[in-house]
């Protein structure tokens, strides 16, 4: 079965269920793995999904960000610098804007509580780790690798 998102590539790997390919999922995670950078910063301590929603109004925003954060420049100078992730990015995008139910499905199965200790996800229970060009995103309970977000610009 063709990828349901980019038609291109073949579902496979963690999101076949959901009939998204390998490619498309990890620009997937990209997004959740910065909603997760911004809710780690949040000192209260809200629900992930409860914020997680919310964001999902704001979907666009939240993709200037990751795109701001990948070439740590203004938009339209990163643009030219990597055309294709810009555009995979918004095709994801775009797809997130018009499927809430499947990515709430995802987050449900992924994202709203740690999958392996099935630890809820609070600002206090994530960490953070920036490398070479990655984020990854941790529970701090169990320290599976929740989401994780890589940087083109670092090939
Ligand atoms: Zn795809
Ligand atoms: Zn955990």
């Amino acid at each position: 079965m063709k990828c349901v998102i980019c038609g291109e590539e073949e579902a496979d790997g963690k999101y076949e269920e959901f009939g998204i390919c390998p490619i498309c999922g990890d620009l997937i995670e990209d997004v959740i793995a910065m909603c997760f950078k911004r809710f780690s910063k949040l000192n209260e301590s809200q629900k992930f999904p409860d914020f997680f929603r919310r964001q999902l109004d704001y979907i666009e925003e939240t993709a200037s960000w990751i795109w701001g954060w990948v070439m740590e420049k203004d938009k339209e100078s990163a643009k030219g610098a990597d055309d294709r992730f810009y555009k995979k990015l918004e095709m994801i995008i775009n797809w997130m804007e018009s499927n809430i139910k499947t990515v709430e499905k995802i987050c449900n199965e992924f994202f709203y509580s740690c999958s392996k200790c099935g630890g809820e996800i609070s600002p206090e229970s994530i960490k953070i780790e920036e490398t070479h060009g990655w984020f990854k995103v941790f529970c701090k309970n169990c320290e599976n690798l929740l989401a994780k977000c890589f940087s083109p610009k670092e090939i």
